[in-house]
């Protein structure tokens, strides 16, 4: 954060300062919305949440060093008190970051915005100093935290956007107006709220809506390879630059495989020209977020060959995604239990069969270990059907089902596909799925664990790395 001080902050809030000593303090630290997370100079900003009152913990706050609160109320200890604090850390954030003068690059799509996003922090990060979403951060509370972390010698500022709605991106766009808007996919996640694909290409497509016009600078970064996302280009002002696979992106992906451990590799063409690159990650799905990543790069200067070496050194920045850990037994656990939706099945079910190959020959086996996928409302029983069946198809050696009526579907999908000489399994609970892996793994074999976030299977691939 640019160390304002607490009379420049009440200004761009239109807020009234309480108890304020001295109102020419400067905020040094961050601002945070957790009392726990305060440090000496921060702006703790009092959110009142559905069980707990940041207000209650302003005195605590201030004791562990924050220089004020900002409060819907007067706290007793010093405060910005204003109507609605969410909208005063947005306009705070508005005014940080037109002061500052960042490139901002803001991101979203259905699947692989926090993967993305990793991406292109890190290699950016080898270009100039970059400021990007910890985590998943992307809501109208986690952006303007994020954009707020910019100071004085920040170059990029990465943000991640999500959507549960329409109106939702255009509001978080007009916070950090960005430069460079890149969306992913238009895939089925939260399919349920929004009505169809045709909405959530709508309000995916705000992103672009928002960008400055060509000729200030303003660039759409689209996956070629997603009609919906392509067709965004009608929508903006801003020149297009396309990736994918598709022959007409401006960054391509050529020669694309996985190697025997899953792991991407392909020939990157940006328009500086072409560079090997060999990824850390797991899963086909990454050559897209990587393309997409290398395209920002490419925009803000980086050449073909900085960007494919920082691609094939980025590692998982964010946890439960594709972490591929070997236990010292010699079976490899992969906890992608963070999400699912039918892409990132489909993708991590295909990493899995890759990495399956080099366990074959170790004598080993492929266990896809997987939950329900939410939120896809009509869509459900198809999807999940539609997934047992790639697994065999797949040859995935065993596909443990783990919960309820989805679940029961995803194995019923399976064992209609036909009989492929292994075997689906549908257990009630996590509990019952570790109990059944502890007893069946042997060296050699892969288990992926992946479902939506409400399953909570980390929890099994947690018991499976367990005193290993
Ligand atoms: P959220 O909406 O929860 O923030 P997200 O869009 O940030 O999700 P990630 O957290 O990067 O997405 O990935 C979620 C899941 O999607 C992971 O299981 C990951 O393996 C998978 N995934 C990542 N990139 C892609 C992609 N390009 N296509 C399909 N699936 C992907
Ligand atoms: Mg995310």
């Amino acid at each position: 954060m640019i160390a304002l001080s607490l009379a420049e902050i009440a200004e761009i809030v239109g807020g009234q300062p309480h108890d304020i000593p001295d109102p020419e303090q400067r905020i040094t630290g961050p601002v945070v919305i957790d009392s726990r997370a305060v440090e000496a100079g921060a702006l703790f900003a009092a959110f009142q949440g559905e069980r707990v009152d940041g207000h209650d913990y302003a005195e605590r706050a201030v004791a562990a060093g924050a220089a004020a609160v900002l409060a819907a109320r007067p706290v007793g200890v010093p405060a910005i008190v204003v109507d609605d604090v969410q909208v005063a850390l947005g306009a705070l954030a508005r005014a940080v970051v037109a002061r500052l003068g960042v490139d901002v690059v803001a991101l979203t799509g259905s699947a692989g915005k926090t993967s993305t996003k990793d991406l292109i922090a890190q290699v950016l990060q080898r270009h100039a100093p970059t400021v990007f979403t910890p985590g998943s951060l992307n809501n109208e509370i986690g952006l303007p935290l994020t954009a707020l972390r910019a100071d004085a010698d920040t170059r990029h500022l990465v943000l991640e956007m999500g959507a549960r709605g329409i109106g939702h991106i255009r509001y978080l766009a007009s916070l950090t107006p960005p430069r460079i808007g890149l969306v992913l996919n238009v895939g089925t996640a939260h399919i349920g709220e929004f009505g169809g694909r045709e909405q959530i290409a709508e309000a995916k497509g705000e992103l672009v809506e928002s960008l400055p016009a060509a000729d200030a600078g303003g660039v759409a970064v689209l996956n070629a390879d997603d009609p919906l996302v392509r067709a965004m280009a009608a929508r903006t002002e801003a020149r297009t630059l396309l990736f994918g696979e598709a022959d007409e992106a401006h960054v391509r992906a050529e020669n694309v495989r996985l190697t025997e451990h899953g792991q991407p590799a392909f020939t990157l063409h940006t328009p500086t020209g072409c560079s090997d690159v060999t990824m850390r990650l797991y899963g086909e799905h990454h050559v897209s977020n990587a393309l997409a990543a290398a395209a920002v790069a490419h925009e803000l200067g980086m050449s073909v060959d900085e960007i494919a070496l920082a691609l094939s050194e980025a590692g998982a920045l964010s946890r439960w995604r594709m972490e591929v850990t070997e236990r010292p037994d010699g079976v490899t656990v992969v906890n992608d239990a963070y999400n699912a939706n039918p892409e990132s099945m489909r993708a991590a079910l295909r990493a899995l069969a890759a990495m399956g190959q080099a366990a074959r020959a170790r004598g080993g086996r492929t266990w896809a270990v997987l939950g329900h996928m939410a939120e896809l409302g009509g869509a459900a029983l198809a999807e999940h059907d539609a997934v047992g069946r790639l697994a065999v198809r797949l040859n995935v050696s065993k596909l443990v089902a783990v919960g309820g009526r989805e679940a029961s579907w995803l194995q019923l999908g399976a064992y209609n596909e036909g009989s492929w000489g292994e075997e689906s399994v549908h257990v009630s609970d996590a509990q019952a799925a570790v109990d059944l892996l502890r007893s069946e793994l042997r060296p050699g074999d892969v288990v992926l664990v992946k479902a939506s976030r409400s399953a909570g299977l980390e929890r099994v691939a947690a018991a499976l790395l367990e005193n290993t």
